[in-house]
């Protein structure tokens, strides 16, 4: 049903296609767009264009970053030999949440699901081992404890072991097929300190 003449629509539609935002929040969204003054409607979608054309993956441990390097890499008191690896850049981000972290990390983007059809080649792990090629100490891993996170850290514990670099993985304290982002900060910080090798 065409309510609204094909440029309003036009914007329903694409809201509606991000994450989390339905039909009804489009639609709200939209209009309050619509309302707004002119330039306002532009810095928005200004700042919009420029992180997709700025944002890129860190070249070292894969986060998103507007350089080169990101500053957690960059930094010279963030332990280099002790990496996390992690999910997303928002499990690192809930992870920094904390600030009692000091090693490095590395994000996969997804983990590995043979169920979506999403293998080792899929997610960021041979830029994981090109890393241990350096002075590293211990690969800490931090994925979810979905069926996915586990599987993928089975799969990297395999990989890893015969290097003789200690692998860890965090404590169970996290729930089962729970969201690293959406646990508070004292339980993912049990669960690093109580991490046990593999
Ligand atoms: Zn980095």
């Amino acid at each position: 049903m065409n309510l609204y003449g094909g440029e309003v629509n036009k914007l329903i539609e694409e809201l509606s296609s991000l994450p989390g935002i339905g039909s009804k929040s489009a639609q709200r969204l939209a209009f309050h767009l619509i309302g707004l003054p002119e330039e306002k409607v532009e810095r928005i979608a200004g700042a919009m264009v420029n992180a997709r054309k700025n944002v890129r993956y860190c070249s070292c441990c894969y986060t998103l970053t507007d350089s080169e390097i990101c500053p957690i890499c960059k930094n010279p008191k963030r332990d280099k030999s002790v990496i996390m690896v992690v999910e997303t850049p928002r499990d690192l981000a809930a992870y920094e949440k904390t600030g009692r972290y000091e090693g490095v990390y590395h994000v996969l983007h997804g983990a590995i699901s043979p169920m979506l059809g999403i293998g080792p080649n899929d997610i960021k792990l041979k830029e994981l081992i090109k890393r241990l090629e350096g002075d590293v100490k211990e690969v800490i891993i931090a994925t979810n404890s979905s069926l996915e996170g586990e599987t993928t850290a089975m799969y990297i514990s395999k990989l890893i072991k015969p290097t003789g670099i200690k692998v860890s993985r965090i404590a169970s304290g996290v729930p089962v097929g729970g969201d690293l982002e959406y646990i508070d900060e004292v339980t993912l910080l049990r669960a690093l300190e109580g991490r046990v090798e593999l």
